[in-house]
């Protein structure tokens, strides 16, 4: 329900099966045969064959026409009833049992004890821990005999040291650049949506760009510089932002600066904007020298941030690590270790970027440990 801000981004239509796993990194190999058998093209069918119309937006982007998460859920729900599936909701579960190497049973918090051939453990990550996914799956996959990798949160905001991104809290930002510098050098980039906070910044770019800011932070030596580089204007180069503000002060000449930014920003960064840039907000537009208006220039494509920590798994969308994917058979989804154990989702050892890439690989392993376990 909280997917894709409330609208579910269901899935990623943009790339073929091959470039989908490629966005999952080198582990995402393991995904090929099963993005094969249900991919994106699969689930769009599945839904709209269940009446969920889709609509398939910028980068690939695929939600529910309605926009509303709420669909999705219910149709999901519609088509579980239709195929007399049980559901059980506000069920703990507690305890596996184990007999040699087979589950004999799952045992809940209220004392039942429920017992079937085979059994997926589909228990999701570590992320959100409020919503219900505590990481419960992975003490006891642990606990069956299996390697769980290293977990950690990932596509998670950025705590910024700088005060003014918390002055522009709730204002989102859309086509704009963010670039990760490590001692000057450029590293890493992402073009898209960003979100200002109460404690930095947030949004797509930002959680995409998150675990290299991460990995940066955690190598950084004692006296390197890591900073993000935020461009407001990554379709204008220096040179013709320079005539457009030229422009803009030419049809502004008798405003203060304060006030000849309306049509280059949006309200809540001028202040911050002006504030940055050392030039006096009461000044005439037509009293900025040519040098002032080079550095507001330079501002705007390069507004600087220093990043001092990821948010945990409280903020984050999604965990990194999980089961191994050594013990996991890509082509069912089986356990290597238990003989009627299977495993879907995030439980797995893979995490991809925001962009319906994490819900797909919940649909693609889900499917192909659906099929394996039914017959
Ligand atoms: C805010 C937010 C927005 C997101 N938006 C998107 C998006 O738009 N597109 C996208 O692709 N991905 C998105 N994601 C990621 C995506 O939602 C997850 O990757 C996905 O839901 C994981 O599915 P899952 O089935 O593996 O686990 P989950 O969806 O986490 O489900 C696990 C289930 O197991 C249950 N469970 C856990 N422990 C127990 C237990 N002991 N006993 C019984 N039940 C238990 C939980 O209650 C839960 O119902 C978002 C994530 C967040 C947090």
């Amino acid at each position: 329900m909280v997917t894709g801000k409330g609208r579910c981004n269901i899935t990623q239509a943009e790339f073929n099966s091959k470039e989908l796993a490629d966005k999952f990194g080198k582990e995402g190999r393991f995904l090929l045969y099963a993005l094969s058998v249900f991919g994106p093209k699969q689930v769009i069918e599945f839904f709209e064959n269940l009446k969920l119309k889709t609509k398939t937006e910028r980068g690939g982007r695929v939600f529910p026409k309605s926009d509303k998460a709420e669909d999705v859920l219910q149709v999901l729900r519609c088509y579980l009833v239709k195929n007399g599936v049980k559901i059980l909701v506000n069920k703990k579960v507690k305890k596996i049992i184990k007999e040699n190497n087979r589950i004999v049973a799952v045992l809940t918090e209220d004392g039942e004890k429920i017992i079937a051939d085979k059994y997926i453990i589909a228990t999701g990550g570590k992320a959100y821990p409020m919503f219900g996914s505590t990481g419960d799956g992975f003490v006891w996959a642990k606990n069956l005999g299996h390697t769980i990798i290293k977990l950690k949160p990932a596509l998670t905001p950025i705590k910024i040291q700088e005060k003014w991104p918390k002055e522009a809290q709730g204002l989102t930002l859309k086509n704009v650049l963010l670039s990760i510098y490590e001692n000057g050098k450029k590293r890493d980039n992402r073009f898209g949506e960003l979100l200002f906070t109460h404690f930095g910044i947030s949004g797509p770019i930002v959680l995409d760009i998150s675990k290299t800011v991460g990995e940066f932070l955690k190598l950084r030596k004692n006296n390197g510089e890591i900073k993000l580089s935020l461009d407001l204007k990554p379709a204008l180069d220096l040179e013709t932002l320079d005539k457009r503000i030229q422009k803009d002060f030419i049809k502004f000449n008798r405003k203060l600066f304060k006030n000849s930014l309306d049509d280059l920003l949006p309200q809540k960064l001028i202040d911050i904007v002006v504030k940055l840039s050392g030039i006096n907000g009461n000044k005439q537009v037509n009293e900025i020298t040519k040098e002032e208006r080079r550095k507001l220039v330079k501002l705007l494509k390069n507004l600087e941030m220093t990043p001092i920590e990821l948010l945990g798994f409280n903020k984050a969308i999604i965990t990194a690590g999980g089961v191994s994917l050594k013990e996991i058979n890509a082509k069912t989804m089986k356990s290597k270790i238990i003989e009627n154990l299977y495993f879907a989702g995030e439980i797995i050892n893979l995490d991809g970027p925001t962009g319906g890439y994490n819900l797909q690989l919940c649909w693609s392993t889900g499917y192909v440990a659906g099929e394996n376990t039914s017959q």
